[in-house]
């Protein structure tokens, strides 16, 4: 996405503030709620990496471990010009909650480089994710942390990844390492459209709540990466019609509607979906504030902030992104009955399959397509009702009620297991 008026919100901030926040509802012991306040490591590396033209560019990457309770780290590793080492942090701990809402045996953990992948060739983007793979070899694993796609990563990095930590730990393959990895080296059918199937369970069971009916259900999408696809397509197979959707060169909308399969082959003819028949251009703005029945933010953090959230005019606001709502903006959309679906529960369904991923390497076994789904959809449909029983007996917005019941899993686990050395 382009960058906007709120990129001064410091993501880690926003996650603190909502972790404290769930915590005062459930009378949290300050000296766990500090724990959880902690990464509990953070990596910086360095990565010189020699270019096409033969110059050196050094990259600066991070690795953030929030809290490994309840499992390994686990969590994706994003490549984009703004990433910031208080965003990775954030998008760790989120990543502890979103496992343990999701109920699979992870903690959290997110890597990122700065970098504009966009203006780099593939050979360079080669050398520069095995330098990193080898900078942070020493603290992933198969059994401690596990790195996945995230923005603007997926499974050519994610391979180059999990050749260069083979080759140094062992010389052996060793696919458990990472997931989102293409099928041919032992990644899983269905990994690849689980965040947008997933998504598109959650909206199922919020718009059974709501009443709502979805052939009469409109969508608007900002971001229209992996993610953002895939939930348009498999909403729209529910009834629902796209109106509007943006990627970071612009927006577009068509109140008669816009096919979601047409759109994403303009989409990967020309590399936009800006200039879409039968669609007038928006701005960022306009899109998010655009009447509709479901608005799925499916870009970056801090997109519906206090200054937006009022001019909201959606039913139900699904977040594919991690991050897309501050707290302020969360109370605001309460306030006006707007449900929100939160990122930890909304996009869990990656997650999801991830582990799924990571339990056939373990066994070098191989699951149907049709197996992992229904799996997926069991999941992700118990979470759903979990966190809507919470939010039902606190009578607090959805994403409170998602942190309440991670932070509770998490707090157990560390309790149980307990301090040592
Ligand atoms: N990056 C994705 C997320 O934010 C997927 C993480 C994973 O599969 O480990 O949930």
């Amino acid at each position: 996405m382009s960058s906007n008026f709120n990129e001064k919100i410091n993501p880690f901030e926003v996650a603190l503030k909502q972790l404290e926040e769930a915590a005062k509802i459930i009378s949290l012991d300050k000296g766990m709620l500090d724990i959880l306040a902690h990464p509990k490591r953070v990596l910086t590396v360095s990565l010189p990496v020699k270019m096409d033209d033969g110059s050196i560019k050094v990259f600066t990457g991070f690795r953030s471990q929030h809290n490994d309770a309840r499992g390994p780290h686990k969590g994706g590793i994003r490549y984009h010009p703004d990433v910031t080492i208080e965003e990775v942090k954030a998008l760790s701990m989120w990543m502890t909650w979103k496992c343990a809402i999701a109920d699979i045996p992870y903690g959290g953990g997110k890597g990122g480089i700065i970098c504009n992948p966009k203006s780099m060739s593939d050979n360079e983007l080669e050398r520069l994710t095995r330098r990193f793979a080898y900078m942070i070899a020493d603290i992933i694993g198969p059994r401690t942390d596990i790195p996945a796609p995230d923005v603007y990563t997926g499974g050519k990095e994610m391979a180059w990844i999990m050749d260069t930590y083979s080759a140094l730990k062992g010389n052996y393959g060793q696919p458990e390492v990472i997931t989102g990895k293409p099928i041919s080296v032992g990644g899983s059918l269905g990994r690849n459209e689980a965040t947008g199937r997933g998504l598109a369970f959650t909206v199922r069971e919020a718009a059974k709540k709501l009443n709502i009916n979805m052939k009469e259900a409109t969508i608007v999408v900002q971001g229209f990466g992996n993610a953002g696809q895939f939930a348009s397509k498999l909403v729209e197979e529910q009834g629902a019609k796209l109106i509007a959707v943006s990627d970071s060169q612009g927006s577009v909308l068509n109140d008669n509607g816009i096919n979601v399969d047409s759109v994403i082959k303009h989409k990967k003819e020309t590399g936009s979906i800006v200039d879409f028949e039968g669609c007038r251009s928006i701005s960022n703005e306009e899109l998010l504030e655009t009447e509709c029945t479901i608005l799925i933010p499916a870009a970056l953090e801090n997109q519906i902030t206090e200054r937006n959230a009022g001019k909201i005019r959606a039913k139900i606001v699904a977040e594919a992104a991690n991050g897309p709502t501050t707290p302020e903006a969360d109370e605001i959309l309460y306030n006006n009955k707007i449900l929100t679906i939160p990122d930890v529960l909304a996009n869990g369904g990656g997650v999801t399959v991830s582990y799924f991923e990571w339990l056939q390497n373990l066994r070098r076994d191989y699951w149907t397509e049709e197996e992992v789904n229904n799996r997926l959809e069991k999941n992700i449909t118990k979470s759903f009702h979990d966190v809507y029983e919470t939010h039902d007996k606190y009578n607090v917005d959805m994403r409170k009620a998602a942190t309440v019941l991670a932070i509770n899993r998490v707090a157990e686990a560390t309790k149980i297991r307990g301090i040592w050395p």
